[in-house]
């Protein structure tokens, strides 16, 4: 077991894994694609203390320099979900779990929009993990709604078990229909189900019948991530000491919420990682 594991490859989770690794405690980091981090998308930065100008992939390159340099591995996996198991936490990343004290939450600024029919059908057919529950649609046809490239693997990954894959991009896609994956380029309007499970996606310009939808997101909306965590705006809640409302659970950077700043996201990242360590310190002492 883990002393903590770490989730975001943002300023905030870097920093936060900087400082575990400096206390000598035992962790996992998750970093996600980095490609859904903001400070890529940063042309230039002016208000970093001392880095007057650098653009953001600089930035991130010389934050994941230090991290690399300081002995620790950034794992480039998402994780699906938390879930709490009474005093520790697993983690799903790909299908393997992985377990630990604390858990420190640094995702970014996650939005959740919501599909129509999309909590009400949850684990009724809706997932997020098309290649982990993929495999219970073997012959039925499937659907996968992605923000992002990652949902073409997966979709090539279906087309082997599910009889029909509809494929619908909500980026620019270069990816061409096939005899078994269909490519879809309509906005996702509802997810319809009979009341026990799914059995079709309304788009705006037509509907198909699916058994089951996957939703691929740039980022898990934190309630998705880790269920009861109390939120306040949108952003999760948290304390001077990056404490959430769950016991072990610390957040820091945009997912606490304004202002969304790198220099703040740093900062908490620091504040998260110091009260993972006091917290872990003290139930060693107990
Ligand atoms: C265009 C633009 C310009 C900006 N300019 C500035 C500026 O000049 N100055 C400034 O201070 N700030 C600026 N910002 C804001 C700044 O980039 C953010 O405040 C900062 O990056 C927040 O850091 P973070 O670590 O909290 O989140 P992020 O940088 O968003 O990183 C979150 C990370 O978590 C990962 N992740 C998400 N979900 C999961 C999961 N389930 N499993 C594993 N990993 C996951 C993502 O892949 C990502 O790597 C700008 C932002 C944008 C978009």
């Amino acid at each position: 077991m883990f002393d903590s594991l770490i989730i975001g490859g943002g300023p905030a989770g870097l920093s936060a894994c900087l400082n575990l690794q400096i206390r000598n405690k035992s962790f996992k980091f998750f970093s996600g694609t980095e490609k859904t981090t903001g400070l890529m998308k940063a042309p230039q930065i002016d208000n970093y203390l001392g880095l007057q100008g650098i653009s953001g992939t600089e930035l991130l390159n010389n934050f994941k320099k230090h991290v690399n340099e300081m002995g620790i591995e950034i794992f480039k996996d998402k994780v699906t979900n938390i879930i709490g198991m009474g005093g520790y936490f697993a983690v799903n990343s790909n299908n393997e779990f992985y377990e630990a004290k604390t858990i420190i939450i640094g995702t970014g600024h996650a939005k959740a929009n919501y599909f129509l029919g999309e909590k009400e059908y949850l684990g009724k057919g809706v997932g997020y993990c098309a290649t982990c529950d993929g495999p219970l649609y073997k012959n039925k046809p499937i659907t996968i709604i992605s923000e992002n490239e990652e949902g073409e693997e997966e979709s090539v990954f279906l087309s082997q078990i599910c009889s029909e894959v509809y494929y619908i991009p909500l980026y620019n896609s270069e990816m061409k229909s096939n005899s078994k994956i269909k490519i879809i380029k309509d906005k996702p309007m509802e997810i319809v189900g009979d009341g026990d499970k799914v059995i079709s996606l309304k788009l705006k310009n037509q509907e198909i019948k699916t058994e089951a939808v996957f939703i691929i997101r740039n980022v898990i909306p934190v309630s998705q991530l880790l269920e009861g965590i109390e939120l306040e705006d949108g952003s999760i809640k948290v304390n001077r000491h990056m404490e959430t409302s769950i016991n072990g659970v610390f957040a820091c950077g945009d997912c606490t919420g304004k202002p969304y700043q790198i220099s703040k996201a740093v900062g908490e990242g620091s504040i998260a990682a110091l009260s993972a360590v006091k917290f872990l310190d003290k139930s060693i002492k107990r």
